[in-house]
Parts: structure tokens; C-alpha cells; sequence
């Protein structure tokens, strides 16, 4: 029996998780289990039809991402599409406090529901039955989205419900990674309701996903298991917030964000986001990030007042945002383009190396993902020859697949 599109990408390690392919063809048929390894993948409950196929190999941001800029968007070769670049934060103490940066993201999605504009916000959240569980919350209220509030570096599907919201005819704005983001505009080239009941993407930064393993790894560290906890966050209650794990018999434990981010977390990242073309946002109506002060040439992690980077990238992203400061759910001030890289030096590193990872990875497995208009080369032509080379001899040695891993 020939593979399906589906099986070549989760086993050439192409698959982001998203779960777009489970949202759309629907869970009788494509369900997201978490792999051996710990992430989020299909899993093919029936042999898929031509048709689901090609539906598949069109919307998968695993191996296809395509930008069109807005119009009036600038386009910085590694920043990508900008209408207006801002930092700042929710006005809302609280949201700005339970935030995983400034809250901004929390923000713009409460001005949304809160306004009328969409009926609810599908954001990813913790599982009410399971403290270490991510699962797609539909918000309608302040109460959900401070419970969403917060990064959470672990497997999450967004998109694994797709195909529910859509089918109920509401407006909704969808809160995600930028592969996330990437597969909705994937499919509203395909599925006109899309740009009918999708008015706005909200994204966030993304230095990829740590596997569940990751999770566990930290927990472990913190003194405790994942069976005995009571609660648990990765960041936010601060900036950058400490990870907190809490066990049911009322232990308390805490690790700050260089620690968890920079010693277990970033050891697990899945490949896909390894050779990702696109750790901004691009596609987002808006995307917010950490705005990081520096401190000698790093990002400073030091506790402060939350602080977000908020980019508007479409006009639409940038009606949103003047409007939610208009309304004082947002405060924040114009920022230079230049600033990014000193919050950023991650995304800026990689952005120049992805042409060599992606190299790398066709060279081994043959195939590659086809990323469009994110100016790949551009950014690859001011990167150091060694470090090319560096990263796409070191990609050809690792881009192995999940299967054989
Ligand atoms: C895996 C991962 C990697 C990240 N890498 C970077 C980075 O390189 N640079 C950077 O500046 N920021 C990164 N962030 C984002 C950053 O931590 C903040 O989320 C971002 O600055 C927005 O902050 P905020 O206070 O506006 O968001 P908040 O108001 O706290 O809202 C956060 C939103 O993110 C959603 N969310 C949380 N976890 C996930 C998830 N796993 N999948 C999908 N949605 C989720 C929540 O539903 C919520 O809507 C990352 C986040 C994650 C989850």
C-alpha cells in the first residue's frame, strides 16, 4: 500500500502538531495522540480518501507555507510584514500579571469578545481535568482567557477542532503559533469560510515546541511527578514568571525562566521547528513576543512589568490594535524596527539558517517543505559561511525522521 501524504510527513519529522489535518477531515478518520516521542501527531483511524489526500498536502504548514503580504505592510527581510511595531502591555493589571509577556495577547483577544467582533476566541489552554494537558478552550469570557493566559511549552493542537467551529457558523478569532496560523491561511485558500468567520489570527513568537518528555524532564526537577500535581504553569504571574509546580498534597515548587526555558525545555524541541521558516508570526494579523530589555547583548530575564512586542502585520492587525488602545485595553508606544533584534537574537539567528537546516534535510530525506515568500535566501546571504555549513552538515546528520529516531 502506497503512504499517504500524511504518514510521509509525520515520519520525515515534518509535522508541527497543529492538528489542521484532524480539524478539517475530522476525528473519525485523523485523530492527534501523543507519539512515543511525546509530541502531538495524526494518528489515521481509516485509510484517508484522494480527496482528504490532497486536502492534506494543501493545508499541512508542516510542508507548505506561503506569505502574501498585506498590501500595506513594509517587509523586513527577516521581521517579515509590518504595518506597525509597538511594545507595551494589557491595561488590565491582572491580564497583564497572569500574561505570559505584557498579556497583550490576552488582551486583544478579550477587546474581541468583549466588542462583538467574534462570538469566541479558540486559544489553547489547560485542561481542567489535567494539569500537564493542553486542550483548545473556546473563550467567551475574561474568566477563560486568563485561564489561556500563558505561554505552554508542550505539544498543543489548536486546529484539532477545526472543522467543530466552523460547522456552527460563529465568528471566531483564533489564538496560535505561527504554524498554526500558517495552516489557516493554508486552508482559506481552499475553504471560503475562512475569511467569513476567521476575521482575525492573534500569533506570538515561537522558538518551537518541546516535547511532552520536556515537560516531565522540568516537573522531575522541581522534586515532584506528574501524577501528583495539582497545578502547573511554565511562565506568566511575572515576567517572565516562574515555573510552578504544585502537588495535591500542597507542595510548592519553582524554577525561573533561564533555568526551565534554557536548561531542560529548548533540549526537546521536535525537528519540524528546527528547520521552521517562519518563528515570528508572518502570517498573523498580529503577533506578540517578549520585548525583552537587553542586558550586556542578551535579553534580560530578570522579574519586571510584563512587556509585549506587538506587531501589527495587515491593516485588519493594525484596526485591532489602535482600536484596543483607543478603548484602554492596551498601552503602548512606537518602537524602531531595530529594537527586535536585541529582543530577539533567537529568531534572528535562525531565520538566517534555515536555508542551510532545510538544505540539509533534502539532502537526506530527499524532499523538503516548500516555504514561499519568506525571503529565505535573503536572510541566508548574511549569514557566516562557517555557520552555514555548520548547521547544514549538522541537519543532514540529524534529519532522520521520527520513525527510526
Ligand atoms: C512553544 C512556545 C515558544 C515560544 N517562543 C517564543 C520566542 O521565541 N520568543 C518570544 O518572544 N516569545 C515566545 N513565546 C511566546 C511568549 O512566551 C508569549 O506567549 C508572547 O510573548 C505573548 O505574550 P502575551 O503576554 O501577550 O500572551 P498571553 O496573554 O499570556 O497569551 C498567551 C496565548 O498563547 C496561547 N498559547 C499558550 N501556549 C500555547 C501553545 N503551546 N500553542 C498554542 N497557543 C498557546 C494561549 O492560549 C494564550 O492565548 C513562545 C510561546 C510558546 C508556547
Amino acid at each position: 500500500m502506497t503512504k499517504s501524504v500524511l504518514e510521509s510527513i509525520s515520519e520525515s519529522g515534518f509535522c508541527s502538531g497543529c492538528g489542521v489535518c484532524a480539524g478539517v477531515i475530522g476525528p473519525t478518520v485523523i485523530t492527534m495522540k501523543p507519539s512515543p516521542r511525546g509530541y502531538l501527531r495524526p494518528v489515521l483511524r481509516s485509510e484517508l480518501s484522494a480527496v482528504d489526500n490532497t486536502m492534506v498536502a494543501s493545508i499541512c504548514p508542516g510542508i507548505r507555507i506561503g506569505l502574501q503580504a498585506d498590501a500595506v505592510a513594509y517587509v523586513d527581510d527577516v521581521w517579515g510584514p509590518v504595518v506597525k511595531l509597538r511594545s507595551g502591555h494589557a491595561v488590565d493589571p491582572e491580564l497583564r500579571q497572569q500574561g505570559s509577556s505584557g498579556g497583550a495577547v490576552s488582551a486583544l483577544s478579550l477587546h474581541l469578545i468583549e466588542s462583538g467582533q467574534v462570538d469566541f476566541v479558540a486559544q489553547i489552554a489547560v485542561s481542567k481535568n489535567d494539569p500537564l494537558r493542553n486542550e483548545v478552550q473556546c473563550s467567551t469570557s475574561k474568566a477563560d482567557v486568563l485561564r489561556a493566559a500563558g505561554s505552554r511549552y508542550a505539544p498543543a493542537a489548536p486546529l484539532e477542532r477545526l472543522g467543530e467551529f466552523l460547522a456552527t457558523g460563529k465568528r471566531f478569532a483564533v489564538v496560535g503559533k505561527p504554524c498554526d496560523i500558517a495552516a489557516v491561511r493554508n486552508l482559506a485558500r481552499v475553504d471560503s469560510r475562512i475569511d467569513r468567520q476567521i476575521p482575525f489570527l492573534i500569533s506570538f513568537m515561537c522558538a518551537g515546541v518541546p516535547s511532552m518528555e520536556g515537560t516531565h524532564e522540568l516537573v522531575r526537577a522541581l522534586g515532584m511527578q506528574g501524577d501528583e500535581l495539582q497545578s502547573f504553569r511554565y511562565r506568566g504571574d511575572g515576567w517572565p514568571g516562574m515555573a510552578r509546580a504544585v502537588s495535591r498534597d500542597g507542595r510548592v515548587a519553582e524554577m525561573d525562566y533561564a533555568r526551565s526555558w534554557g536548561t531542560i525545555l529548548n533540549r526537546h524541541l521536535q525537528f519540524r521547528c528546527k528547520i521552521c521558516p517562519d518563528g515570528t508570526g508572518e502570517l498573523a494579523d498580529v503577533v506578540c513576543a517578549d520585548a525583552w530589555y537587553g542586558k550586556d547583548g542578551y535579553p534580560d530575564f530578570a522579574e519586571q512589568d510584563g512587556r509585549s512586542l506587538v506587531i501589527a502585520r495587515t491593516a485588519r492587525g493594525e484596526a485591532l490594535v489602535t482600536e484596543a488602545m483607543g478603548a484602554g485595553v492596551i498601552a503602548a508606544a512606537n518602537l524602531d524596527i531595530s529594537e527586535i533584534a536585541r529582543m530577539q537574537p533567537y529568531q534572528l539567528a535562525r531565520k538566517r539558517l534555515v536555508l542551510a537546516r532545510l538544505l540539509g534535510t533534502r539532502l537526506r530525506l530527499g524532499w523538503m517543505p516548500k516555504f514561499r515568500g519568506l525571503r529565505l535566501l535573503r536572510c541566508a546571504l548574511r549569514a557566516s559561511p562557517l555557520e552555514w555549513l555548520r548547521n547544514a552538515v549538522g541537519t543532514y546528520r540529524r534529519a532522520v525522521g521520527e520513525v527510526v529516531r
